[in-house]
C-alpha cells in the first residue's frame, strides 16, 4: 500500500517553475528546503466526488505510486516522496534536465545508427528491469523519454510518466485501452488481453521515426491509423530509408509483429546483431548507415507543434467541462484510461474502430 504524507508540500520543499504539463496537473521544479536540493515535483488533480469528470481517482494516483515505488533503475524515472492533501496529490521525483532524447536528437548535425543505437539500449535496459518485474509502462513514446543531462558526454536515458503503467498478477487477465494512436500495438486496439510485449511494439514504432523521421502506422486520421495497425500496414519506404541498414530493419520487422508471443522481448533485443554485433563487418555496416535527419527534424518540429496544439485544445476543453460541471451532474468516468495523452478522440476512435472491424468480420 502506497504511503502518503500528509504534512503540506510546501513547508518542505519551495515550488518553483513549471517544466511541463500532462492531462492532470503541472511539474514544477521543487527546492527541497532543508538540504538546497533540486527535485520535480508532480502535481495531480484528485476528482473531488464520484459525479465530478475532473481529476484523478485516488486509486489511480496510488496504482502509479506503488509501481514507481517497486522501481529502482537508472533508466527509470526516481520516486523520491508523495504528499497527499484533499484536492491533489504530489510526487517529488527525480529533476530530470535534459529534455526529450527526440528533441536532443534533433539539434544534431548527424548521427550515425551506432549513436543513436546507445540511446536505444537505455531505454531496452529500463523496459527489461521494468518487465522482469512483470511491468508494462503502455504509454512508451518520444515525450516519455527524456535524458538525464544533455551536456553530459554521455547522457542518461529516462523513462518517465507511469500513469498507464500496470503490474501484472501471475494469471491474471488485464485489459486497457488508451495511449497514443501511432505507438499502441494492435491488441490494445482489438482489446485483447494484454501483456507486457504490447511496450516492445512501442519500441518497434519510436525506432522506426527515429531512423526515418516517417511514422510507420500514421494515417489521415487517428482510425486510419488505427486500421493500419491492426492491418500492419506498413512498409520501409525506400526514398526514407536509403541510409538504413538492414539488420535495423530486421530489428524493426522484429517487434512489429502482430502476435505477442512472436515478438522480439527486451531481453532478445539486447542480444540483436544490431544492438550488440557480433562480427566486424556488422560493426562497420552499423556505422556506415545514419539517420535520416532531414526528415526526422521535420518529423519533431510537427510533432512539438502538435503537443502545443493539443495542449492548448486540452486547456479548453477542461474549461468548457468546468462550465458544464456547474450545470450538470455528469456520469461516472474513468479519466485516464480515456485520456492517457493530449490526443483529441483517440479512445472514442479505438473502440469504433473495434465496433466497426468485428461487425464486419
Ligand atoms: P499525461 O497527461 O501525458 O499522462 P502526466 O500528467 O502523467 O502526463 P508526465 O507525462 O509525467 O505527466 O509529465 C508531463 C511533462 O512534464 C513531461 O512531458 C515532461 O516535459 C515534464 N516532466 C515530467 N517528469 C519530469 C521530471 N522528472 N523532470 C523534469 N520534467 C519532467
Amino acid at each position: 500500500m502506497a504511503c502518503f504524507k500528509l504534512e503540506n508540500v510546501e513547508d518542505l520543499y519551495e515550488i518553483r517553475e513549471v517544466l511541463g504539463s500532462g492531462h492532470f496537473g503541472q511539474v514544477r521544479e521543487v527546492c527541497e528546503r532543508a538540504t538546497g536540493i533540486l527535485w520535480a515535483g508532480k502535481f495531480l488533480k484528485l476528482r473531488r466526488g464520484a459525479g465530478s469528470r475532473l481529476g484523478l481517482e485516488k486509486e489511480i494516483v496510488e496504482k502509479e505510486v506503488e509501481i514507481l515505488q517497486s522501481l529502482q533503475h537508472p533508466n527509470i524515472m526516481a520516486l523520491k516522496d508523495v504528499f497527499e492533501s484533499k484536492a491533489e496529490v504530489v510526487l517529488i521525483v527525480e529533476l530530470i534536465r535534459g529534455g526529450e532524447l527526440f528533441d536532443f536528437i534533433a539539434e544534431k548535425e548527424s548521427l550515425t545508427e551506432t549513436d543513436a543505437i546507445e540511446f536505444l539500449k537505455h531505454v531496452l535496459e529500463g523496459v527489461r528491469y521494468m518487465h522482469s518485474k512483470h511491468i508494462g509502462h503502455f504509454d512508451l513514446k518520444p515525450e516519455n523519454i527524456m535524458l538525464s543531462d544533455k551536456r553530459a558526454p554521455n547522457p542518461n536515458i529516462k523513462i518517465i510518466d507511469f500513469g498507464m503503467a500496470h503490474c501484472f498478477l501471475q494469471g491474471e487477465e488485464y485489459r486497457c485501452m488508451g495511449g497514443t494512436p501511432q505507438y499502441i500495438a494492435p491488441e490494445i486496439i482489438n482489446n485483447e488481453c494484454l501483456s507486457t510485449a504490447a511496450d516492445m511494439w512501442s519500441i518497434g514504432v519510436i525506432t522506426y521515426i527515429l531512423l526515418s523521421g516517417l511514422s510507420p502506422f500514421q494515417g489521415e486520421t487517428n482510425e486510419e491509423t488505427l486500421r493500419n495497425i491492426v492491418e500492419l500496414k506498413y512498409q520501409f519506404e525506400p526514398h526514407y530509408f536509403s541510409q538504413t541498414s538492414s539488420m535495423a530493419k530486421d530489428f524493426i520487422q522484429k517487434l512489429l509483429v502482430k502476435e505477442q508471443s512472436e515478438r522480439m522481448t527486451a531481453e532478445e533485443c539486447l542480444i540483436h546483431p544490431w544492438i550488440k554485433p557480433l562480427t566486424r563487418t556488422q560493426i562497420a555496416k552499423r556505422n556506415r548507415s545514419s539517420i535520416n535527419m532531414k526528415n526526422f527534424r521535420m518529423f519533431n518540429a510537427k510533432r512539438k507543434w502538435k503537443m502545443s496544439y493539443n495542449m492548448v485544445s486540452a486547456c479548453n476543453r477542461l474549461c468548457k467541462l468546468k462550465l458544464d460541471c456547474k450545470t450538470n451532474a455528469l456520469e461516472k468516468q474513468d479519466l485516464r484510461s480515456c485520456e492517457s495523452d493530449q490526443e483529441d478522440t483517440e479512445t472514442k476512435t479505438a473502440s469504433l474502430l473495434r465496433r466497426r472491424l468485428s461487425n464486419s468480420s
